[in-house]
């Protein structure tokens, strides 16, 4: 008997289930592939995955393979800079290949311990008071204490729950790939600067080492169950530009909707959904498995926290409770970001009209807060705005607060010097610190780095630490 069983090793599951790991939770990673994903397709990992990957000691090995590019222009794809001073030590975007991440994800999660089974799909599902029995698709049947649904848009574990998924069907259909191109960037700038006043989406631009990112509408391309073929591509770039730009050597080539949906629950009993399991939205902006990947940090150490015995009652169910609305706002603000793709008269001169109020600071900086998902405050209930935020990676006097956070524990940041975690100490850290770079007291850390609580009191701290980490140990 596992204590937890995953389905799906995406990067949503993979991320959860090296989560569980830090906390000795045994872990079983069932994937239906029995190889990884070989598209090579680009993701950008936001701020936030950036730092969260920073918390876990894993950026270093991240940003080995991937490609920095600057934190802005993403929202809608309107081209303007990220403000200054973004409240980050990690404010850029990294480009890194889908599979890569996964990858790495994957043996981040091995190397602490998750077992990963391949070829194994989950097909079937019951619960009772002390667990649940999870049946494969050969008719094997597996034993655990929770389930967590990470198996993407289409989850098998969503439908056996029979949880609702409402939002809207895909309406346009997109063409995207990486490729290579046979003119000078010169040529493309030419014909394409203004095609997409009239097309939209459209683009065709470098994405480094000679590789282009293009983006054309696929209406028109028969064959909507096939995936797209590199003629499909040059089709619809002679249609809308007149040329197909020599383009060749295709890395990737795919095709996606804009269906956009939200699981009306996030856990049942003793399952549980995450990642693209729980919320679907276009690729617009880029921010699906940073949102999977944010969701299995929430979880894992309030899920690993009622597995070890010391989780508060309602601990669990505040997963639903803070991530919910989050992928509502991520699935709102991919709605606006389409509406601003389309041609009509009307959203183009909504669109300029943005454009314009980005040119003010505090807009531009709500929006790339909104698609970096650094923006997030959790409602704790009343206090400074810093409770329910994350707190941004500042020095300590042991170098940088993340890399105190590797091991997933809580962390008390006290620069009073007279305050104690006590009878918390086997879960919660302490770092009395009076050089911290902060401007309130102390500040009360959950696992995923949130602020919990800010204040100079012991009981009242003591209070908190019993809302977030349950009783003392003695
Ligand atoms: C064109 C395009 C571009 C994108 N660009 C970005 C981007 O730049 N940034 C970004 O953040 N997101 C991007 N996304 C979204 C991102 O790819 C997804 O949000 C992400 O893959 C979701 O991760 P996941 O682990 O939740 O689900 P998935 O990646 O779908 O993984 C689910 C896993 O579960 C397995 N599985 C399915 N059913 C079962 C079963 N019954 N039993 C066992 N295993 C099962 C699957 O094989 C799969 O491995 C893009 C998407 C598209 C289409």
């Amino acid at each position: 008997m596992f204590d937890v069983i995953i389905a799906g090793c995406g990067p949503t599951g993979a991320m959860l289930a090296a989560e569980l790991r830090l906390h000795d939770v045994r872990v079983l990673v069932l994937e239906k592939e029995t190889e990884p994903k070989s598209f090579v397709r680009i993701v950008g990992l936001h701020i936030r995955s950036l730092e969260l990957m920073a918390m876990r000691g894993l950026l270093d090995r991240i940003l080995q393979h991937g490609r920095r590019r600057p934190a802005g222009g993403f929202f809608a794809a309107i081209n303007k800079p990220a403000p200054r001073g973004l409240d980050s030590a990690h404010a850029y975007l990294l480009g890194i290949p889908q599979p890569v991440i996964e990858r790495l994800l994957e043996e981040h999660a091995v190397e602490l311990g998750a077992q990963v089974r391949r070829g194994c799909a989950v097909a079937g599902v019951e619960q009772d008071d002390e667990g649940v029995t999870v049946e494969l698709a050969d008719g094997e049947q597996l034993r655990a204490r929770y389930l967590i649904g990470c198996d993407g848009g289409r989850s098998t574990v969503r439908k056996l729950l029979g949880v609702g998924f409402p939002g809207e069907p895909s309406r346009t259909e997109t063409l995207m790939g990486e490729m290579e191109v046979g003119v000078p960037q010169e040529e493309i700038t030419a014909k394409v600067t203004g095609i997409h006043e009239t097309h939209r989406p459209f683009w065709i631009r470098p994405f480094g080492e000679g590789v282009y990112s293009v983006v054309v509408p696929a209406a028109g391309v028969s064959g909507r169950a096939e995936p797209p073929t590199l003629e499909d591509f040059q089709q619809q770039l002679r249609t809308i530009a007149g040329t197909d730009f020599g383009v060749h050597s295709p890395r990737w080539l795919s095709r996606f909707g804009d269906a956009t949906r939200l699981a009306e629950r996030y856990r049942v009993g003793r399952v549980l959904l995450a990642g693209d399991a729980a919320h679907i939205h276009p690729p617009i902006g880029g921010q699906g498995l940073n949102l999977g990947v944010q969701d299995a940090f929430n979880l894992g150490w309030k899920l690993a926290a009622q597995i070890r015995g010391w989780a508060p009652e309602t601990l669990l169910d505040t997963y639903h409770a803070e991530r919910h609305p989050v992928a509502e706002d991520v699935l709102d603000n991919t709605r606006a970001q389409m509406e601003l793709l389309s041609t009509e008269p009307g959203p183009r001169a909504v669109r300029r009209l943005l454009a314009e109020l980005m040119d003010f600071d505090e807009v531009n900086r709500l929006l790339i807060e909104k698609i970096t998902a650094i923006g997030i405050r959790y409602d704790f209930g009343e206090g400074p705005d810093l409770l329910g935020r994350r707190l941004r990676d500042i020095e300590v006097k042991q170098g940088h607060l993340y890399g105190l956070l590797h091991r997933g524990r809580g962390l008390l940041l006290d620069r009073t010097e007279r305050l104690t975690v006590g009878g918390w100490s086997d879960r919660v850290d302490h770092l009395a610190d009076p050089t911290a770079v902060l401007d309130v007291p102390c500040v009360l850390l959950r696992p995923d780095g949130h602020v919990a609580w800010i204040g100079d009191d012991q009981q009242d701290l003591d209070d908190h630490l019993s809302r977030w980490f349950g009783k003392p140990a003695n």
